[in-house]
């Protein structure tokens, strides 16, 4: 595979998540499918190998390091379990990277240690029952109370809420200004006033605890304001894109792992005599995954060397996402094809890939959100 976006640094992180999935998530990864297990103890393993906060300086327990670094990592991850890799992705980029980039030295210093080494997971809640793709459109509501704001309002589909103990959750503080009047609120999922709703059952990405969060006049002091009042509706842009481009190395990884199984597969099977792999049909299968998980690595790669020193290259993440999750899913349904009848067993694992590749076109904004931002973008350039 191609290796020009990585450093010697970049690849030894590689090789050490690369053993870490096989020799310590492989081994449950049908657990995890089977039973909506989501292995906590793996999940502070890598905490202890320094793996959780790739992107958070060194003196905040991170690694220092990069996007690139965060995306090889959920890559790596998301060749044996891309659920696993969500859950860890939601930490680490969703609300780790995001609150490390916003917060004050006081905010760092209470949160960032203790999300870094995996003592406390993380979440990030934005989207709600009414608005999701209408993001900016959220009920959730902060009244400024003394020397804290009250937040009442409910999230769904927030990836980690059942686990986490740390959560950014975005409300109106000043819902006359609609998006101008949303602010970012670094909340103790454990403060009075917060309920869990059980895990929701998922045709994918099963293991990766997806759940609602209600929230009844939560006090949440204004020292936990992320950014600025009535900002928050940058910290939302700018989170999503960042989201999207890191996002995009698990759906690149559902292509790798796809081509890897059809490979395998079609050079052992045979019928008629000879190896299924001599099929021109089924050869086409294969050249057309590996040229497109090709293309899929450069434009994932590329675009998270674009996102990494401005977070407001919307287009690049979104291209790359968009281009990556719809060919994963139509890989995997090719792998599939090309096992026959055994694709479609448990056995071979390939329609779990099949089934947890759909959902990165839905998470981190839509595939149609997506096109919507690139051709708004490109249209805004040609036009001022
Ligand atoms: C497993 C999972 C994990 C998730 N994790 C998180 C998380 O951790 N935190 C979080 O905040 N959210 C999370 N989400 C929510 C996710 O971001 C939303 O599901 C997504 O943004 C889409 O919103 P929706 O489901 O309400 O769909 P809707 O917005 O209702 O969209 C329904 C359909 O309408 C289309 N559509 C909507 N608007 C337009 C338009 N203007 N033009 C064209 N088509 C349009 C959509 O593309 C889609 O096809 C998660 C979702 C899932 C399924």
């Amino acid at each position: 595979m191609v290796k020009q976006f990585f450093t010697e640094e970049h690849q030894m992180i590689q090789e050490t998540v690369r053993m870490f999935a096989n020799d310590r998530l492989a081994p449950v990864v049908e657990k995890m499918d089977q039973e909506d297990y989501f292995p906590l103890d793996l999940f502070q393993e890598l905490g202890e190998l320094g793996l959780l906060a790739p992107t958070v300086s060194m003196d905040y327990e991170g690694a220092g390091a990069d996007y690139v670094a965060q995306s090889i990592i959920l890559e790596e991850l998301g060749r044996v379990s891309p659920a696993f890799a969500l859950s860890v992705g939601a930490h680490s980029n969703l609300l780790l990277d995001n609150l490390y980039r916003n917060s004050n030295q006081e905010q760092r210093k209470l949160y960032v240690p203790k999300l870094a080494t995996g003592e406390w997971v993380g979440a990030l809640a934005l989207t709600e029952p009414d608005t999701g793709s209408d993001a900016l459109g959220m009920r959730t509501i902060a009244v400024e109370d003394g020397d804290a704001y009250l937040i009442s309002g409910s999230k769904t589909y927030i990836t980690n809420s059942s686990i986490a103990k740390i959560a950014i959750v975005y409300a109106k503080t000043a819902p006359e200004l609609k998006s101008k009047g949303i602010t970012a609120f670094i909340m103790d999922l454990d403060s009075d006033g917060v309920s869990r709703g059980q895990p929701m059952s998922k045709m994918g990405m099963r293991g990766s605890l997806t759940g609602e969060l209600f929230f009844d006049q939560v006090r949440v002091p204004k020292g936990n304001i992320l950014g600025e009042l009535n900002n928050g509706r940058q910290i939302v842009m700018s989170g999503l894109s960042v989201e999207r481009a890191v996002l995009a190395a698990i759906s690149l990884a559902i292509s790798k792992t796809s081509l890897q199984i059809a490979l395998n597969y079609s050079l052992e099977r045979e019928q008629f005599g000879r190896p299924i792999a001599q099929f021109q049909l089924i050869q086409d299968k294969l050249a057309r995954i590996y040229t497109e998980t090709q293309a899929s690595h450069l434009l994932v790669y590329w675009a998270l060397i674009e996102i990494q020193d401005d977070h407001t290259k919307n287009k690049e993440a979104a291209a790359s996402i968009m281009f990556a999750s719809e060919r994963s899913t139509q890989h995997a349904l090719e792998a599939i094809q090309v096992l026959g009848g055994a694709g479609y067993m448990k056995e071979y694992q390939i329609e779990r890939f099949m089934r947890d590749a759909k959902l990165l076109e839905i998470g981190a904004g839509t595939t149609e959100i997506r096109k919507l931002i690139i051709a708004r973008e490109l249209i805004k350039e040609k036009t001022g």
